[in-house]
């Protein structure tokens, strides 16, 4: 079966969750569905998504640690992470790109552009010389 991709989804509540996999199915991508962060970085390490979605007011674990702990993984440095979240203060999209997220799409989910935003994000790479602030200087993070 062709597909366009999978798309890990790290979420808590099922009604985004299942959300998000149901318009996600219905326009051409696998998923697989993570419901807090510790299982998010097992299936991410094991299976190595196209793309994770990211909740970030998770169980246990927050999603910017989840997004730390994912981009300390050689093997997933170049998967692009976009955070959803309901978070809409100046400073938190700051917060969550410097966790290491790609991108940010907000909550409450929006059915008629959720998959656009998300689209645009595809093939993005976290690239701290890209317009974004590289922290204080000096070399190692
Ligand atoms: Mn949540």
């Amino acid at each position: 079966m062709t597909s366009k991709g999978t798309i890990l989804v790290i979420e808590d509540q099922e009604q985004n969750l299942y959300l998000m996999q149901y318009m996600l199915e219905a326009n051409g991508y696998g998923v697989q569905l993570a419901r807090d962060g510790e299982q998010g970085i097992r299936v991410a390490q094991e299976q190595r998504p196209d793309m994770i979605l990211l909740d970030i007011q998770l169980p246990t674990m927050s999603g910017h640690e989840v997004a730390r702990v994912l981009r300390s993984k050689p093997d997933l440095v170049d998967v692009p992470i976009v955070a959803v979240t309901s978070y809409a203060m100046p400073g938190d999209r700051e917060e969550v790109m410097a966790a290491g997220c790609t991108g940010y799409i907000e909550k409450p989910i929006n059915p008629d552009t959720f998959i656009g935003e998300m689209e645009q994000h595809m093939g993005a790479t976290h690239d701290a010389s890209n317009g974004l602030p590289r922290g204080a200087g000096g070399g190692g993070a």
